[in-house]
């Protein structure tokens, strides 16, 4: 039976419209229960059904908004934050928002590091919050002193009352998954989904969604996208021998240059590689055809999940890939058609004037 899932007025369930009938506490109870979307006009012509979760629907506009809150409670349970106390991170961005908001709500300075590959817009979101941002080289070892990781941990120790939020190594991270995002799949699919794509930055979420959807089916897939200079793909196949040094690419906030403590590699069926390229090219398609206005993670493992499920084409099969963050975060990269042309992103010439107007003369225009 080909799967038609979706939650239009009259086949949606009570539960599925009970989200927004009443006021929330404040912004934090909002996040989560994001939408799962058919990807149809992308897919189009593969029979197996393809799934993205919208994770750029919480409100700081990531995936990264769910593991905020618990990571400032684990700190609060030990003991190692107290009020008025400081919360450090080495973050791409992402994690930086959804600290800052739960921050924000329980009174707690933000003091950020970030490399500078990062796009100027995730830096002003961050000040925007309130939080101090310290930007720092992305061409250097894990272990320099310079390293955004290294400079968050020195911030850590100079800084009374600071504490660092962990993202690689919290368990927190992997375990909000476990709670919120793993469940949520397995609702919205109603237990239908075979395969889960998603890629891996600190592997919180892949380790934890797969965790949880291994323990409801054992069966289900669970894919890892990789951006081409990332590590992580090289260290799964050899299972963790050898040292590979990896290579720079654009892709912002997944792949990694050793692998951290929250990523689970055990649960991790496949790895698929993915270049700049095919992945920005497919988060362009993914606002263009499908109107869902994504950053360049969410390209890349749309682009290895459309492979995955092309190479299925089976109408029992459903794979869910994951839409990460909102492409606003990019505006000035993938889609800025200069930037994607000076790194040698984009093939096709640029619209002009002329083209609309059929190559009529513009001079008076
Ligand atoms: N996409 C983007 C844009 C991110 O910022 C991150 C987190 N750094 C991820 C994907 C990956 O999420 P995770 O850290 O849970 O592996």
């Amino acid at each position: 039976m080909a799967t038609t899932l979706s939650a239009d007025s009259a086949s949606a369930t009570p539960a599925e419209h009970v989200r927004h009938r009443l006021p929330y506490e404040n912004v934090l109870a909002t996040i989560g229960w994001t939408p799962l979307i058919h990807l149809a006009r992308v897919a189009k012509g593969i029979r197996t059904p393809l799934l993205g979760k919208a994770d750029f629907f919480n409100p700081g506009g990531s995936v990264k908004d769910r593991i905020g809150l618990p990571m400032i409670e684990a700190h609060e349970a030990a003991g190692t934050l107290k009020p008025g106390g400081t919360i450090v991170e080495a973050t791409s961005g992402n994690t930086g928002v959804g600290l800052a908001i739960a921050a924000a709500l329980k009174g707690y300075r933000c003091i950020f590091t970030m490399p500078d590959k990062m796009s100027q817009e995730k830096v002003r979101l961050l000040k925007a919050f309130g939080a101090e941002v310290i930007i720092t080289p992305t061409a250097v070892p894990p272990d320099h002193p310079q390293n955004y990781v290294q400079m968050a941990k020195r911030i850590v120790k100079e800084t009374p009352g600071a504490v660092l939020a962990g993202q690689f190594e919290n368990p927190a991270n992997p375990a909000a998954h476990v709670a919120t995002t793993g469940p949520e799949i397995w609702e919205q699919t109603q237990g239908r989904i075979t395969h889960f794509v998603a890629s891996a930055g600190t592997g919180g979420t892949i380790t934890g969604v797969a965790r949880y959807l291994k323990s409801k089916n054992p069966n289900i897939k669970i894919i890892a996208a990789d951006p081409m200079g990332s590590v992580l793909a090289e260290l799964w196949r050899s299972k963790g021998e050898g040292h590979p040094t990896g290579a720079p690419y654009k892709v912002e906030g997944v792949g990694q240059d050793c692998v951290p403590e929250t990523l689970d590699m055990s649960v991790i069926d496949e790895f698929i590689s993915v270049s700049d390229k095919d992945a920005f090219s497919m988060a362009r398609r993914l606002t263009r055809e499908e109107g869902i206005f994504v950053g360049g993670s969410a390209g890349l493992i749309a682009h290895a999940a459309l492979n995955v499920a092309r190479r299925l084409d089976d109408p029992e099969a459903m794979v869910v890939t994951f839409l990460c963050d909102t492409g606003e975060r990019y505006l000035s990269k993938l889609y800025n058609d200069e930037w994607m042309r000076e790194n040698q992103l984009l093939d096709a010439p640029q619209t002009s004037i002329a083209d609309v107007l059929g190559n009529k003369d513009t001079s008076a225009a």
